[in-house]
């Protein structure tokens, strides 16, 4: 029987993503929505999560398609009502929020899945068999978009709790995270925050790995331009290049590898997959680093934004 799913949120990455990778996956069928806003098309509609609960007996799992600032009070409300959650990245706006779900997720015997779209990018994954076979010497991290054409009208974005620049940069961490077996710690941080928003537009990391390779991070969002986002591993064998978001692969500058985004139709495929063994997939390790950058930067004042 397929998974029946209701979804939370219907903005952007709802419509440009969710509700076409779910019409494209066996297994799962969208048959609700709850937003505030908008309505679905060909499924109930609900004005929030408490109203699609109570309307939806026989609901399977609920996917949370709203700003990280609301993702764990709908969080505990799902796994409560005994649903299965999909979590769109970032999981939670603190990691003890995401902990406290894993924790309830157990109890309730229920899939928690904390997507990292960036994770299932088409090279990701021959990336990480590379590197596993050499010594990392040097990795550098660039980040660089306009802020103005990727996030029009979401004020979250800039509030506490919306991640600022880290919104895109937590999927280069978590692609950092998943490609290097080793762990790794941040060392320091800057963080440039426009005198008129709460979060940053910019940040510099300085990362390492366990065994001392240095990791060097721009994220920017005040790119103009051709966009960037670039991951470049120097090994004892070779460098490696992966641009695009993990889309594209080159090795020693040549190109491997370069394939459309098909995130989220992997995800999906993950979801139902996960739901088959109430099984839980939810991994800290990038929203850690950002908390660890907030916490350890250095918090530098920068010109006023309106974007
Ligand atoms: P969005 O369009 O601004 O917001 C998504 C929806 O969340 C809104 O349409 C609204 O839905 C609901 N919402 C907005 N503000 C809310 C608030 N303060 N409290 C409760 N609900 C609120 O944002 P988005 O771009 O889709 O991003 C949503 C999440 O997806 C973020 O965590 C983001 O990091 C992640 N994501 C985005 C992208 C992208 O390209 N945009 C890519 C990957 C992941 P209703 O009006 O239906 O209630």
């Amino acid at each position: 029987m397929n998974i029946r799913a209701g979804l939370v949120g219907l903005g952007k990455i709802a419509r440009d993503q969710h509700l076409p990778a779910i019409l494209k996956t066996d297994g799962i069928d969208l048959i609700a929505v709850a937003s505030r806003n908008a309505q679905g098309e060909g499924v109930n509609n609900y004005p929030d999560l408490g109203a699609m609960l109570a309307g939806e007996a026989d609901l399977d799992a609920v996917i949370l398609c709203q700003p990280p600032q609301a993702r764990y009070h709908a969080a505990r409300q799902a796994l409560l009502a005994g649903k299965h959650v999909f979590l769109e990245k970032p999981p939670g706006a603190t990691v003890s929020e995401v902990e406290a779900l894993i924790a309830l997720a157990k109890e309730q015997n229920v899939t928690l899945y904390a997507s990292w779209h960036s994770r299932y990018a088409a090279a990701v994954a021959q990336a990480k068999a590379w590197i596993a076979q050499r010594r990392i010497e040097r990795i550098s991290i660039q980040w660089r978009e306009d802020v103005r054409h990727w996030h029009p009208g979401q004020p979250w974005i800039w509030e506490a709790g919306g991640f600022g620049v880290f919104d895109p940069g937590i999927n280069a961490l978590s692609i950092l995270t998943e490609i290097v077996a080793e762990p790794v710690t941040v060392l320091s941080a800057n963080l440039e925050v426009p005198s008129n928003k709460d979060a940053p537009i910019g940040a510099t990391l300085t990362m390492a790995t366990a065994s001392g390779a240095p990791i060097d991070t721009v994220f920017d969002w005040r790119q103009t331009g051709p966009q960037t986002w670039d991951i470049a591993v120097d090994t004892d064998n070779g460098g490696l290049l992966l641009s695009e978001g993990g889309n594209t692969l080159r090795l020693d500058g040549e190109v491997q590898l370069k394939a459309p985004d098909e995130e989220y139709p992997a995800m999906y495929r993950r979801f139902v997959d996960l739901v088959a063994d109430r099984a839980i997939d939810a991994d800290t390790a990038p929203l850690r680093l950002v908390a660890d950058a907030f916490l350890c930067g250095r918090h530098c004042p920068t010109a006023m934004f309106e974007d």
